[in-house]
């Protein structure tokens, strides 16, 4: 078999830079290690109950914004349902030691006036910190499409200080610090290991905007199969590329562990970025940046369960416009460290969906709950595969289920009802479903100390993509997907096309 492209890895990442290469006339394949596409974006279903495992919500998707720009060029925008969230709606803080809840808006000026009717004595460090993330932003391309990218994207590595120094230079407050750092959730690293600059880059694409799915993460992968179909690009799944073959002038193809072989003079691994090491000869890589790969600091992992609740009147107005976090005071609350016990961790409850009449069972509502997990926990049974865990390991699942559920009927229990556990995932779920080595949820960390491997590699045609190389999330993923794609074809002159429409 011959393709223009290989692609390893059917997440948003890989669906996005084959959507810009099949629109440009490229032949395009996507191997899947597992049976169904779609990566993190996909959702699976306990009695009949479809849960999303790896999208809740996303920024970017206001008119203009660049997932719009980016989804709207990859012809998949008008095949989606986007729900933004409503003014009111919010993601609503608990935080230890401090009663009422803060409603963290999808808005810099409602969520600016928030807290400062919460911290009225913190006006000056409320401003200082709206002030920095703006500023930091305003000389992103992402976010200001009229900048070019490839200057930005040479000069781009984690720099500035940590956010924990930051926020402690600010203020004293340790309810409004913790407030503050929350949105560390949807990247996965420590605030003393995280630089203002990346903490600014996931922040800000919340605090303009956030915005459901009908359907969730698995009407956008059913988006992008559709739209990939009519452009002939072949979805090989059930198979893992097992080597990436390199001759002299660079890459050849691919050969999976079917032994199948693609050539190819292009491939873009969307993997683990440490995965390489294994697929490619020796001698390919440079020893330093061999151990670059191989050193690479995962982000954390989650425990996360699936179940219901009644769906009354009142669970819906609870859960469908707003996701609820409980989270310890202070600058460095998350995520905790290793012995920081289940119920003090931060935990985020959230729903599937989102819309009324969307589920099939209407007399339910789906549940979710997320909670920072280290590899730590479940290393012992790393050499079990799915399918073939041993007893102890449902007694640990059952009893962080149990802890799981009493934090949360505690915080939430009198607007919930009681949940009705059908689901848990653990770091060695990840592992095992998404390749993700220590199970971490996001990727290689985006952190100080850390450069994250470049799209492109010193092997002509092999390119590197996905959430570990550039940013997390929806939003940084796929951004990683058009960048992969724009190194083939011209990244300034598709940047330009992009952004047209802004
Ligand atoms: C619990 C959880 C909740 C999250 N919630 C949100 C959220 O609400 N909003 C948000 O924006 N982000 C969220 N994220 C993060 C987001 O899901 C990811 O950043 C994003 O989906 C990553 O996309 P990707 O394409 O880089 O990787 P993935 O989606 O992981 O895709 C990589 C694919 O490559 C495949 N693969 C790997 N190696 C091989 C191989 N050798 N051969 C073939 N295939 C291979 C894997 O099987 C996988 O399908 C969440 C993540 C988790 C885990």
């Amino acid at each position: 078999m011959k393709a223009d492209v290989v692609i390893i890895g059917s997440g948003i990442s890989g669906l996005t830079a084959a959507a810009i290469l099949a629109a440009k006339g490229r032949k395009v394949v996507i191997i899947e290690k597992q049976p169904r596409i779609g990566g993190a974006l996909k959702r699976f279903r306990r009695g009949n109950i479809p849960f999303d495992v790896g999208f809740h919500y996303t920024g970017c998707l206001g008119q203009g914004d660049i997932l719009h720009l980016l989804w709207h060029y990859c012809s998949v925008l008008h095949r989606l349902e986007v729900l933004p969230f409503p003014a009111e709606g919010h993601d609503r803080l608990y935080i230890n030691g401090y009663p009422p809840p803060v409603r963290a808006y999808f808005s810099y000026t409602r969520f600016t006036d928030e807290l400062k009717q919460h911290f009225p004595a913190e006006q000056g460090a409320i401003d200082q910190y709206f002030q920095k993330i703006e500023h930091i932003c305003r000389s992103i391309p992402f976010y200001n499409t009229k900048l070019p990218l490839t200057d930005f994207l040479q000069g781009y590595k984690p720099k500035g200080h940590p956010l924990s120094e930051f926020l402690e230079k600010i203020t004293d407050n340790r309810f409004l610090q913790a407030a503050l750092a929350n949105p560390a959730i949807l990247y996965g690293v420590p605030t003393d290991q995280v630089s203002i600059d990346v903490h600014a880059m996931v922040a800000h694409s919340y605090y303009t905007g956030a915005y459901g799915i009908a359907g969730g993460g698995q009407a956008i992968v059913d988006a992008f199969q559709a739209r990939l179909q009519e452009a002939d690009t072949e979805f090989l799944t059930d198979r893992a590329v097992a080597s990436i073959l390199v001759d002299d002038h660079g890459v050849t193809g691919i050969r999976t562990d079917r032994e199948e072989t693609i050539e190819s003079d292009y491939v873009i691994h969307t993997g683990h970025p440490s995965a390489l090491i294994d697929m490619v000869p020796d001698g390919c890589f440079r020893p330093a940046f061999r151990n670059r790969l191989i050193d690479l600091k995962n982000s954390i992992s989650m425990f996360a369960l699936f179940g219901t609740v009644s769906a009354t009147p009142g669970t819906k107005a609870f859960l469908d416009w707003t996701n609820h976090i409980s989270i310890p005071e202070g600058p460095n609350s998350f995520p905790p460290s290793l012995k920081t016990r289940s119920t003090q961790r931060s935990l985020m409850l959230t729903c599937t969906e989102r819309t009324a009449n969307n589920t099939l069972q209407p007399q339910i509502k789906s549940v979710i709950l997320l909670q920072p997990a280290f590899w730590e926990e479940v290393a012992h049974f790393h050499h079990c595969r799915k399918g073939n865990r041993p007893p102890a390991y449902s007694r640990l699942k059952h009893t962080i289920t149990e802890q799981m559920l009493q934090t949360a009927e505690k915080k939430w229990g009198d607007y919930l009802g009681p949940i009705r556990p059908l689901a848990m995932g653990t770091p060695l779920t990840f592992r095992d479903e998404l390749s993700a080595p220590e199970g971490c949820a996001y990727g290689a960390m985006h952190c100080l100390n850390q450069y994250n491997p470049r799209p492109r590699t010193r092997v002509p045609g092999l390119l590197l993509s996905g959430q570990s190389t550039l940013m997390t999330g929806i939003v940084g993923a796929s951004i990683s997907g058009m960048v992969s794609a724009g190194e083939i074809l011209g990244l300034e002159s598709l940047w330009q096309e992009i952004r047209r429409w802004s």
